[in-house]
């Protein structure tokens, strides 16, 4: 059984651990979706992208034919529950940096997408989302490693993994206006169109 104390805020804070999908067995699957960290339904619960931000994650991709399980896993930035929802600190997202390194080193996924401002900046560095994604179609859904977090680093060094971002999917980013105008789910479905496309011509 996996236990883990590194962050003592965290531990306080959080009812359990919340592991990603692809941590209790060797499971392949071309996509991993990453977010910031277990909300309040998924501390409860144990597994993560249960709450009502999961679901409406989980009905995009599903729009667009990739279904959890099958078509990807899911994964968090740090696995214990922030207090009050707020952002882990730079410390916890390092501590639990090498937790999600050797994730991504079991599940090997083909393709990754970043969910919010926060899981995106960890691999793309500071900045605004909407950069970072304007960025990353420039750039081939390539990662800067330059920007990546050294923790992360190394997994990229050795692959070619393509890297989409998208807005955090709670109904409070969901709705609202990005920079340019549109709803940030604009965005989002724009960026899910382009990622399914890339598995539709495998
Ligand atoms: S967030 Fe990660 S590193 Fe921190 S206590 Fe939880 S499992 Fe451990």
């Amino acid at each position: 059984m996996f236990a883990c104390y590194r962050c003592p805020a965290l531990c306080a804070s959080r009812k359990q651990i919340v592991l990603p999908d692809v941590s209790d067995a060797m499971l392949h699957l071309p996509l991993l979706v990453i977010g910031e960290a277990p909300g309040a339904d998924e501390d409860v619960q144990g597994r993560g992208f249960v709450g009502r931000a999961g679901r409406t994650l989980h009905r995009l991709l599903e729009s667009f034919g990739l279904v959890r399980w099958y078509q990807y896993g899911c994964a968090n930035i740090v696995r214990c529950r922030p207090e009050g929802n707020r952002r882990p600190t730079a410390e916890e997202i390092w501590n639990c940096g090498d937790f999600l390194l050797e994730t991504l080193e079991r599940s090997e996924p083909e393709a990754i997408l970043l969910v919010g401002g926060t899981a995106t900046s960890v691999f793309c560095g500071s900045g605004p989302l909407h950069t970072h994604i304007v960025d990353l179609r420039r750039g081939d859904h390539q990662l800067n490693l330059d920007l990546c977090h050294p923790r992360l680093k190394p997994f990229f060094e050795q692959r070619a993994v393509r890297v989409f971002a998208i807005p955090h999917t709670s109904p409070l980013s969901w709705n609202r206006n990005a920079p340019d105008g549109r709803k940030w789910s604009e965005w989002a479905k724009e960026e899910v169109r382009v990622l399914s496309a890339v598995f539709a011509k495998r």
